[in-house]
């Protein structure tokens, strides 16, 4: 049989038929960490895989076994999922990821009882990346009914940009959907690696500001009523874990699955997905036939939150819903825990920045005073930089 194996990408031929479980243990690989794809359809540990087989082995970072029959039908499962203790199969793999959505949106963890993320009559729009969570997030949702757009923010990253914005516009075309596309270089004069170099600071640090900025900028330009991201359970209990190590205080007051917007100068941001891991959202697009871009950002290394992923991938594999207790154990006791929550004095605090009209707690706001630094520094792309 011949296997692909991805993110580092490999062929390798193997002498079949064999078990998936052998195989995984052939090629030295812990099946937790990865999806084996047979021909297209996703198979667990016990399928036997034949001689002439076309294998896929998806690299996913996230962890799981156990489970021999759907929980919904009793058919044979594609995914189980210990921390549930439940096993799927494809047609109930997508039933479960739409009721966690839907549990998120209705309920989310922090919030008041009757206070949803956004209704069906809201415009949303999300934040897509082309990579499995975002573009998983966007299709549930338009299979639940609600309207939705898509944003996809250019950071010239190489080809790594151009595959991803190729996947969001693949995604949007097949469904008649519409898709904001913004580039950095062509809006503001600048890539994320021009940005860094210019300014001194992480790729990751230029990166997710300018993000953040653009996400807001269009959402309050073009008036959605909410912004959505595809955090997932993993980044989340990755970002609290780096943020309680280091007791980060302001972040922990800020962070959660629902934050409010602020008149014309913040848009309500929500993460629908905080209730998922990343192997569920992998193994949704799979079913649904999500084609994502499975390779991680060149410019990632460096990126510490990789570390607390990575220690909590380690205490969820030994101790399954770990991950899921920090994050929700936390959410519900965050205003005794960070109690700068709730009261309104960052709120106060928020005005117009001076450059842009967006929020920002001081004169000119982060992104502006960044984005000062890199035109100061690239004076060559000064031609090309919008007043
Ligand atoms: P990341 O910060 O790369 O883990 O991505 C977190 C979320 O931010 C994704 O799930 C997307 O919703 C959004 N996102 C990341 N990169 C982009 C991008 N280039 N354009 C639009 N949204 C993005
Ligand atoms: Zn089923
Ligand atoms: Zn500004």
């Amino acid at each position: 049989m011949i296997v692909r194996m991805r993110n580092p990408d490999a062929t390798v031929e193997v002498a079949g038929p064999m078990r998936v479980g052998d195989l995984l243990d052939h090629l030295d690989i812990a099946p937790h960490t990865v999806l084996v794809i047979d021909g297209g359809a996703l198979v667990v540990a016990d399928h036997v895989l034949a001689a002439d087989a076309e294998v896929e082995i998806r690299p996913v970072i996230s962890g799981g076994a156990g489970g021999l029959t759907c929980i919904a039908c009793g058919r044979p499962p594609v995914l189980e999922e210990p921390r549930h203790r439940a096993a799927w199969c494809a047609s109930h793999v997508v039933d479960h990821v739409h009721n966690q959505i839907r549990k998120a949106i209705d309920h989310a963890h922090g919030t008041d009882h009757n206070e949803r993320m956004f209704g069906y009559a809201d415009r949303v729009i999300v934040a897509v990346s082309g990579g499995k969570d975002s573009l998983a997030l966007w299709d549930a949702l338009l299979s639940m009914g609600y309207r939705v757009d898509g944003l996809y923010v250019g950071l010239g990253i190489g080809g790594y940009s151009v595959r991803s914005q190729g996947a969001c516009e693949a995604f949007a075309d097949a469904r008649g959907v519409r898709l904001h596309v913004v580039d950095l270089a062509d809006t503001y004069g600048y890539t994320t690696p021009s940005g860094a170099v210019a300014t001194g600071r992480s790729t990751c640090g230029v990166c997710g500001l300018s993000k953040r900025y653009a996400f807001n900028r269009v959402a309050i330009d073009e008036g959605y009523d909410v912004l959505l991201t595809g955090h997932n359970l993993d980044d989340e209990a990755a970002t609290l874990h780096g943020n309680l190590v280091r007791w980060h205080d302001d972040f922990l007051a800020r962070q959660g699955p629902v934050l409010p917007g602020r008149g014309g100068l913040q848009a309500r941001k929500c993460k629908p997905l905080y209730r998922l891991s990343e192997r569920e959202t992998a193994a949704y697009c799979v079913v649904r036939g999500i084609d994502y871009v499975v390779e991680e950002c060149p410019l990632v290394a460096g990126n510490s939150g990789h570390e607390h992923k990575a220690a909590l991938d380690l205490i969820e594999a030994g101790s399954p819903g770990a991950k899921a207790q920090l994050l929700f154990g936390f959410l519900d006791r965050q205003s005794r825990v960070a109690p700068q929550v709730g009261s309104d004095d960052r709120a106060a605090d928020l005005g117009a920045c001076a450059h842009c009209g967006l929020a920002t707690v001081s004169e000119v706001c982060a992104f502006c005073r960044q984005r000062e630094r890199i035109r100061a520094a690239l004076p060559l792309l000064d031609a090309e930089v919008p007043a």
